[in-house]
């Protein structure tokens, strides 16, 4: 049918870019219950509009997450993305929203609000031409994933072991969907030794600093590149004064890995150590917060299918895996095929140039829509 889609989604260029404009306008950082709420309520009722169950799923801390169901049968396909951004209250007037040939600046815009809005659009035109596939979609929007999702991610759970595939609406790589995400989290190693003053009675120390520098050394070449592991010493503190030999010290520790393998033997190792000096005493906490979004079977058969329907709308497509996480890690780790980056093309997020490349709208809006139905 080629091109069919895409050029429908053009026609309505104008009316998603004022439906975008409204999302952009209503600021939502994480911390920041009560703005998030206001973007939620926006989102809630248009997918209520559309004729979906929808769901406020109330939190303490963060903004309520929006669950959202349209369509009947058994098979359910979830669909996730966020819709809280790292812009603090403000930004709007600094980054205020702005067209500029062929991008539209905003902050949230890129990262992910647009992923929102264009599946508003392909779940519209699914109702407004009548195409019902026997299939429930469900969409998780939730309001944390900027800070790990650490209130979301029972929700998200849930639903993606009942669903047959998991679509994540976070922002493109150029024009590349995401079939693969490290994994990542955090260590942190103390070190115990015993105080002396340095001068006085220096053979009688046990230097805490000394112990975690032979640590630090060894983690560090805990470092794979050819395995996709990386380790990386972020943050250190210890001692209380440069006369007195320290009794503690600290430091934390980024982890990332491609692969559950590689992630777990990592966490082998690190719970591993040993100290070094003697008397000394080390303790060894944390673990990965979150696996790496594999690229599985089943992700490339869904990559493959979108690869053909980009051929046939007529649009660039790639393939890419990226450092960063997001939940589709989590949906992933679960054994759901998952396909990754399929919102906005654009470039700058969490930064000052966050924005969103027009020409692309109906081809990702395309893109998302024939997915749900050939799925
Ligand atoms: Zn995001």
């Amino acid at each position: 049918m080629g091109e069919a889609w895409r050029t429908y989604f053009e026609t309505q260029l104008s009316e998603i870019i004022d439906e975008l404009h409204r999302y952009v306008t209503i600021e939502s950082p994480t911390h920041n219950k009560e703005s998030v709420d206001e973007m939620g309520k926006l989102i809630a009722s248009r997918f209520a509009q559309l004729g979906c169950t929808v769901q406020q799923i109330p939190q303490a801390e963060v903004g309520d997450i929006i669950r959202a169901e349209w369509g009947h049968g058994e098979e359910q396909i979830l669909i996730i993305g966020h819709f809280d951004t790292v812009k603090p209250i403000g930004t709007i007037q600094k980054q205020p929203w702005r067209i500029d040939g062929d991008k539209i600046y905003g902050p949230g815009i890129f990262d992910m609000k647009a992923g929102i809005v264009f599946c508003y659009f392909a779940l519209k035109a699914i109702i407004e031409k009548g195409l019902l596939p026997n299939k429930r979609i469900v969409f998780i929007w939730n309001t944390d994933e900027e800070i790990g999702s650490p209130f979301s991610v029972d929700t998200i759970k849930k639903e993606a072991i009942k669903s047959s595939v998991a679509l994540v609406m976070e922002p493109a790589y150029l024009t590349n969907l995401k079939t693969s995400r490290k994994g990542g989290g955090e260590f942190r190693i103390r070190a115990f030794g015993h105080s002396v003053h340095a001068g006085n009675d220096h053979e009688k120390g046990i230097n805490a600093i000394e112990e975690l520098a032979e640590q630090i050394l060894k983690v560090q070449r805990f470092t794979d590149y050819a395995a996709g592991t990386t380790v990386s010493v972020g943050l250190i503190e210890g001692g209380s004064a440069v006369n007195v030999v320290p009794d503690y010290a600290q430091v934390r520790i980024d982890v990332r890995a491609k692969t559950a393998i590689e992630a777990n033997k990592l966490t082998e190792q690190m719970h591993s150590l040993i100290p070094v000096l003697n008397g000394s005493r080390i303790e060894v906490e944390g673990g990965f917060d979150k696996l790496p979004m594999e690229r599985t079977d089943g992700t490339i058969h869904l990559f493959h299918l979108a690869e053909k329907i980009a051929s046939e709308e007529g649009f660039p497509i790639g393939e890419a895996s990226v450092g960063g996480m997001s939940d589709g890690n989590t949906t992933s780790s679960l054994g759901v095929p998952t396909l990754d980056g399929l919102g906005a093309v654009g470039d700058g997020a969490h930064a000052d140039h966050e924005h969103i490349l027009i020409p692309h709208i109906p081809n990702r809006i395309a893109l998302i829509i024939r997915l749900l139905l050939e799925l």
